[in-house]
Formats: structure tokens, C-alpha cells, sequence
């Protein structure tokens, strides 16, 4: 009798915990960046065949290049879009697409692999160079390259995966970007997993937007596992399970109806009054990253916007949105929350959130210290009035408030304040309505701004802490790298002098300071941060149920006391034990759920 094959060996691994939920499904390897590019040989008789495929390629490319050329030049001038034409040249360049010919002819493999083939050898001895113009270069053969193939392979990148897939699946990735999350079909994807990656990287909180389970910083997921298998993801442990065995599955099951039901009795809330046990009133916000989240946002109670991430629309495709097309995303973001206001923060390009767009350096060392959100909008500024006319129009529709991301400096903020100030008149002057009074804020998210508050107050009428970088930034700990994660900790007492100093100051000068930063909707330290006067809480909509229940069962004196112990505590042990404590006096008990 022929032996029944063994079920593969279920294999755990360990990760960062990235957005919570379970999943169970087939594993799609998403290529990230790098065009997963096959070698298979050809007939003889195919090879004009594919000499033609890869003309078709260098065709579309070509088209694609030049509108985006003209949409640059449309939007940033023709120095911008120069790089267009570098690229074009290198798109044509017979020398390499030559050599690919003759490589397709003679070794009888596709055109995709051989074209890679070339690329890779021009990149070699470009990026060899002594020169540094010519060493750029490699830079334009890279981006060529990764676009040609895209089109060549019908990539499986995810900018066209929605067509690509027949069922829903779990993402594995080895470093997925917030652009490539941004692209996903929302409809498809079970759970993303990543081999790269911190709790606070920007495709997790978008994951964490669209309430798909995550984990994160794997190291090797994209090695342990292959297309197909069937892996769980334990988005609250960071595990991920692959080939789980019957007894895995059950406990699982389990879990996944404890969490319904405790999902059941949070949801239960969202219609209740925001107000601790003995009457003091907070407010929830949500964190939305367009129209799509809207909807979400008031199923989870939330009946304003405490951040708007605006690059959202940046990412997604190979342009960035006109004025009208942006004003469009505003006002419908600002319509659907009325009489609720809406925090819309100007673009924070750069860091982790990169795309192709020129206005972009490619490779910098440091990006999160780098070219990044204001500093970049005001060296764009008819990028950035573009966008600060569509939020004034947009203000007409409801009540706005406007908000820059990444304030180090005073004058950033003045000069900010001053291109505003431009585009008020501008649209005065074509007689369109907009908010006069428009409130403007900025974001705490730089240490160095967090100590000019009172400098700062002269010209902006509220805060909102930014914790996502505050602690990169104040730690020195990068927030994407999972090498770090256990560093990335915001029970480190340092910061939490600093999270104290800034609330406490900004109502000394009688500003509110929200927090927009992932802490705010961890109801571990909600309740620590409206013991230090946080004005309002903004997070994920995902989020705002559990942290609405869980400040509902929380009073004034239960918080003074809980702030004292963190106050009086000497390490992040300390720290996360008092905070734990607290917070075990507020959950449900799994042990009075209804048992299934
Ligand atoms: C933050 O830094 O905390 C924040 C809210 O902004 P982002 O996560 O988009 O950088
Ligand atoms: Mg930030």
C-alpha cells in the first residue's frame, strides 16, 4: 500500500505585532521594488516573437515616461522634469537594448531576463565610476530598469495585483512600501506580512487603517515561506504559523471568537458619550487617509478628524493630484464629518513614504532625517500653495483646520504661515469662499520643536504630538527598523517627561495639544496622556472602539493616581507594570464572556 503523504510541519515564526486580527489563508509573495523576473528558453521560431514584446515594452515605457514628464512639468516646471528626458535617453539606449537582442537571439531566453541581464552589467560598471554625474546614472538604470520589467513581466508588483488575484491571500513581502500598501486591493488581502518593518512603519498604520491583520519585522517570511502554503497570522502576538496543524487551527478558533466577542461588547459603546466613569468628557478623533475611511471613522464612533495623512494621494499611481483633484478628497472628507472638524495635515512626503516622483532625491542616507514633509513642501512651494488653496477650498464646506508635519524650526512655520497667507488672497481675489479664520497648527514630532512650544504658540493656534517620530527622534531609534524594535519603546521614561512637558506647557499657553501619534489609540497610555492633559486622542478608526470602552470605565481619580506611579517610576519595567495594573482594573474578564 502506497503511503499517505505527511501534512507538511507547521512552522512559528516570531515577529513585531504590526495591526491586530487573525487570519488564515494562501501566502502571495508580493516582489517588492525588485520585479520578480523568470528565465525560461525559447524556440527558435519565437525569438522574433519576443524581440517584439520586449519593442512593445520599450514602447509603453516611453509613453508612460513622457506623461509623466508633462504632468511634472504641469505641476513643478520643466527643471523638475528634465530627469524625464535622462530617463528616455536611457530607455533608448541602443547599446543596451542592442545587447539584449543579441543576448535574446543567442542564448534563446526571454526577453525579461535577458533584459535584466544587460541592465544589471551597465549598473555595475555605472555605479563603478569615478565620476559622480556619471555614477547618477546607475540611479536612472535602476528606475528604467524596475519600469521596463514591470511592464515586460506584467510585474507582480501591486500596483496591478487586484487583476492578478483570484482569491484573497496573505501578502508576504520582504519590504513592502506604503505606496505598494496603498495599491493593494482592499478586497483581497487577508493579512499582510512583512520581512521588514516596525510597529510604527507606515505600511503597517495603513494596515492598521484598513483593519487587516499585520505582522512584521520577520526577517526571513519571504524565505520560510512559498507561494501557497497556508499560513495563520496572530496579528496581536506577531506570530505567523505556517502549515498550522488541526490542533493550531482549533485554538485559533477559539481566539478568533473570544476577540468577536470582545470586539461585540467595545462596539457596543461607540454610541455612548465620550466621558470617564465620574463624568469628565475626552474626545476621540479618527486618523484617516481619505474619502475610503470616512465611512469606517463614524461606524467607530469617531465624529471628527484629528489627522488627515494627506500623502496618501501621492502614493497611489505614478502622478501626484492636481489642486482640483486634491480640493475634490478634502471636501469629501470635510462633508461627510460635518458639523465635526477635520485636521488636515500637509503633505509628509519622504522618511519611509517615497515614490518616484522627482521631487523626491533618490537615496538619501537618512530620509527620515532628510528631505521630508515641510522641509520639502517649502523648497516646493507651487507644490505646496497647490495643496494649501485645495485645503482653504475645502474649508468652505465645513470646519477645517490646518496642520504641518515635521516643525523643527520657527521659520518653517512662519514661512508656511506666509505661503498660506499668499493663497488666502489669491483665492480672494477670484472671489472663492474659503475659512478666514482657519485655524493652523503644527506637529510635535521633533524634539527640538517640543522645546519652543511658547515660541512656537506666536504662530499657531493648536499642537497635535506626533509619537510615531517624537520617540524615533528622541531615542535615536528608527521606527521602521525591526533590528531596534525593543528599543522603540514609549514607556522609556525620558520620553514620557517629555510627553508630561508638552501638555503641560501647551496649556500653560493656553493651546490644546492633541496626540495623533499610534500611542494615542493604545489604550494602555490613553489613559495616562488625559491624566496629562491631552486635549484629544486621534487614532486609527480600528482603534476607537476598545479605547472609548476602555476610558468609559476610567475616572479622574484612578488616573491622577495611575500618572503619579509612572511619574515616580525609574524604568520602562516600572513603567509598562504600573500601566498594566491600571488597565487590568478597566478590561473585561475573558472569563465573563458568554462561553461559545
Ligand atoms: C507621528 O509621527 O506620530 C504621526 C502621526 O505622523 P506619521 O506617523 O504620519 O509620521
Ligand atoms: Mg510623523
Amino acid at each position: 500500500m502506497p503511503e499517505s503523504p505527511q501534512p507538511p510541519a507547521e512552522v512559528v515564526l516570531k515577529g513585531v505585532a504590526g495591526s491586530p486580527g487573525v487570519a488564515l489563508g494562501p501566502a502571495y509573495e508580493l516582489i517588492s521594488g525588485e520585479i520578480e523576473v523568470p528565465c525560461y528558453t525559447i524556440p527558435t521560431d519565437q525569438v522574433e516573437a519576443e524581440l517584439a514584446r520586449l519593442d512593445q515594452a520599450v514602447l509603453t515605457t516611453r509613453d508612460q515616461l513622457e506623461e509623466l514628464r508633462t504632468q511634472v512639468a504641469k505641476r513643478l516646471g520643466d527643471d523638475e522634469a528634465m530627469i524625464f528626458d535622462a530617463h528616455i535617453l536611457v530607455l533608448e539606449d541602443r547599446a543596451i537594448l542592442e545587447e539584449t537582442s543579441r543576448e535574446i537571439r543567442t542564448r534563446l531566453l526571454n526577453a525579461d531576463y535577458c533584459y535584466r541581464a544587460v541592465s544589471d552589467r551597465f549598473l555595475q560598471a555605472f555605479s563603478a565610476m569615478e565620476d559622480a554625474f556619471l555614477r547618477e546614472r546607475a540611479t536612472d538604470i535602476r528606475d528604467i530598469t524596475r519600469r521596463l520589467l514591470g511592464n515586460l513581466t506584467g510585474g507582480r508588483s501591486s500596483h496591478n495585483l487586484g487583476d492578478h488575484l483570484k482569491e484573497k491571500v496573505v501578502i508576504v513581502a520582504n519590504d513592502l512600501t506604503p505606496s505598494e500598501t496603498a495599491e493593494l486591493p482592499r478586497d483581497k488581502v487577508l493579512a499582510i506580512v512583512n520581512d521588514l518593518g516596525g510597529k510604527t512603519s507606515h505600511a503597517v498604520i495603513m494596515a492598521r487603517s484598513l483593519e487587516v491583520p499585520a505582522v512584521v519585522g520577520l526577517h526571513e517570511a519571504t524565505s520560510r515561506i512559498a507561494p501557497g502554503d497556508t499560513i495563520l497570522v496572530d496579528g496581536y502576538e506577531g506570530l505567523v504559523i505556517v502549515h498550522p496543524s488541526e490542533a493550531t487551527l482549533f485554538r485559533y478558533g477559539k481566539l478568533r471568537r473570544q476577540k468577536e466577542q470582545l470586539r461585540a461588547i467595545y462596539e457596543a459603546v461607540v454610541s455612548e458619550p465620550s466621558e470617564t466613569a465620574d463624568g469628565q468628557p475626552f474626545v476621540l478623533e479618527a486618523n484617516v487617509d481619505g474619502p475610503m475611511d470616512t465611512a469606517k471613522a463614524h461606524r467607530r464612533g469617531a465624529r471628527s478628524v484629528g489627522l488627515f495623512r494627506t500623502e496618501h494621494l501621492f502614493l497611489k499611481g505614478d502622478q501626484f493630484p492636481t489642486e482640483e483633484e486634491q480640493y475634490e478628497a478634502y471636501r469629501a472628507v470635510v462633508t461627510s464629518m460635518k458639523p465635526g472638524s477635520v485636521v488636515i495635515r500637509t503633505l509628509d512626503l519622504g522618511g519611509d513614504k517615497q515614490t518616484d516622483n522627482p521631487v523626491l532625491p533618490a537615496d538619501e542616507d537618512n530620509p527620515f532625517m532628510g528631505f521630508r514633509a515641510l522641509r520639502l513642501c517649502l523648497a516646493h512651494p507651487d507644490l505646496f500653495k497647490a495643496q494649501l488653496r485645495a485645503i482653504l477650498r475645502a474649508s468652505a464646506h465645513g470646519s477645517v483646520r490646518i496642520m504641518y508635519p515635521m516643525v523643527s524650526h520657527l521659520a518653517e512655520v512662519k514661512r508656511a504661515n506666509a505661503l498660506l497667507e499668499e493663497c488666502r488672497r489669491e483665492l480672494a481675489a477670484k472671489g472663492i469662499p474659503f475659512d478666514p479664520t482657519i485655524p493652523v497648527g503644527a506637529m510635535v514630532e521633533i524634539p527640538g520643536a517640543a522645546l519652543i512650544l511658547d515660541l512656537l504658540a506666536g504662530s499657531c493656534d493648536f499642537f497635535s504630538i506626533g509619537t510615531n517620530d517624537l520617540l524615533q527622534y528622541l531615542l535615536a531609534v528608527d521606527r521602521g527598523n525591526e533590528r531596534v524594535a525593543s528599543l522603540y519603546n514609549p514607556a522609556h521614561p525620558g520620553f514620557l517627561r517629555l510627553m508630561r512637558t508638552i501638555l503641560t506647557e501647551g496649556k500653560r499657553l493656553g493651546r490644546p495639544v492633541g496626540i495623533c501619534g499610534e500611542l494615542a489609540g493604545d489604550p494602555l497610555f490613553a489613559p495616562l496622556l488625559l491624566a496629562w492633559g491631552a486635549t484629544s486622542l486621534s487614532a486609527s478608526p480600528g482603534a476607537l472602539p476598545e479605547l472609548k470602552f476602555t476610558l468609559r470605565r476610567t475616572t479622574r481619580a484612578g488616573m491622577a493616581k495611575l500618572a503619579a506611579e509612572v511619574e515616580a517610576s525609574t524604568c520602562s519595567e516600572d513603567v509598562r507594570r504600573a500601566l498594566r495594573a491600571h488597565r487590568d482594573t478597566l478590561a473585561v474578564n475573558p472569563d465573563d464572556l458568554p462561553k461559545t
